[in-house]
């Protein structure tokens, strides 16, 4: 027989966004629900040093912060679901949720917390060296290439943004671009055409990411001119990979508003849906600033959105109720 599980408040997804829901909502009596999905305590379970999360003054490891935050959030009361999600109904309420074995999950409310994944370029010299030299995402890990060489690959807003942010830390920022010209808005453009810590290296894709020494490290790019099929090597300890990011809402495609970059939409200043009882946090529904301190915001947000929500229902039911 088919397992259901009930519960005021429905939560997607187990990273930062989730388990700050979580820990709210249980402590608002709404005993929540996470199903935690394929990546139990999201995208920090794939890193080692997190050096900005509030809190902690020396250098903490992902894994181990995602582990205290869960353990947190059941502490207060929150039920973690070994479960994926891969359907759902929210045309009515209770919302409806299939786990990918069968299992039902309603939900008076759900927050949807599935965060984004970043887009890699696919190649296993990039795999064995994320976190060795690799990575997506400049404002996490610029800090740990102070005084050093680093490249960023892309050509978009995201890119450009990332290349300017490095210069905080480094005199010797390489933007590698396959095309002869970038997508980014002008404006950004214009900062970075004006920064002298900042050379562009245009028609180049990256063929491989060279990794050198003991402790094993990034030391070079070795890249291919995509008009003459050329090779050459740009010498760098830091390779930031900004081609993009992928949020995870194929699942509510025709379900919840989503925007041009398939983001959901929520209203501004909260973490509402277009759907009354559907609230959403974390990267899932915020391509700006991507970090685990504004996914544990959003999160909080989502919960005490969702507990108001439910006050208001049933204040609402209760005054019928009583006509
Ligand atoms: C390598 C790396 C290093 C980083 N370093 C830092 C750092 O130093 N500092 C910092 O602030 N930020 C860092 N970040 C960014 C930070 O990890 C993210 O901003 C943050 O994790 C976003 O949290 P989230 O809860 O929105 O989503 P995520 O962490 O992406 O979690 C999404 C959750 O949703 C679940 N899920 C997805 N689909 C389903 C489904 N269908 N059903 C059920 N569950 C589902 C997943 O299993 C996962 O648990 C880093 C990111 C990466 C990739």
């Amino acid at each position: 027989m088919t397992a259901t599980h009930s519960t005021r408040m429905l939560i997607l997804g187990s990273g930062p966004a989730g388990l700050s829901a979580a820990i709210y909502g249980a402590r608002a009596g709404l005993a929540p629900i996470v199903v935690q999905g394929i990546q139990p305590g999201g995208q920090l379970t794939t890193t080692t040093d997190v050096e900005n999360y509030p809190g902690f003054r020396e250098v903490i490891q992902g894994p181990w912060l995602m582990e205290e935050m869960q353990a947190q959030a059941e502490h207060v009361g929150a039920k973690m679901m070994w479960d994926t999600i891969v359907e759902v109904d929210l045309s009515q309420r209770p919302f409806r949720l299939i786990g990918d074995g069968g299992t039902v999950y309603l939900g008076d409310v759900l927050v949807i917390a599935t965060g984004a994944q970043a887009k890699w370029l696919g190649m296993d010299s990039e795999e064995s060296l994320k976190g060795k030299g690799v990575s997506a995402c400049a404002t996490c890990d610029g800090f740990f290439y102070r005084g050093k060489k680093v490249a960023v690959i892309g050509g978009g807003n995201t890119a450009v943004e990332e290349a300017l942010y490095l210069t905080n830390h480094s005199h010797d920022v390489t933007l590698i671009h396959r095309r002869d010209s970038l997508r980014a808005e002008k404006i950004l453009q214009e900062r970075l055409f004006a920064n002298e810590r900042i050379k562009v290296l245009w028609n180049k894709e990256v063929s491989r990411f060279v990794g050198e020494g003991e402790p094993h490290g990034l030391v070079a790019i070795e890249l291919k001119d995509t008009v003459t099929g050329d090779l050459s090597r740009v010498d760098v300890e830091g390779g930031f990979v900004a081609i993009g990011h992928h949020p995870a809402t194929e699942l509510f495609r025709g379900h919840v508003e989503l925007d041009e970059d398939h983001y959901i939409k929520v209203e501004p200043g909260s973490t509402r849906t277009n759907i009354p009882g559907v609230f959403a946090c974390g990267d899932v529904m915020d391509k700006i600033y991507r970090q685990a301190v504004t996914a544990a915001g959003t999160g909080c947000m989502a919960a005490l959105d969702a507990e108001r929500f439910l006050a208001e229902v049933d204040f609402e039911q209760v005054a019928q109720a009583a006509e």
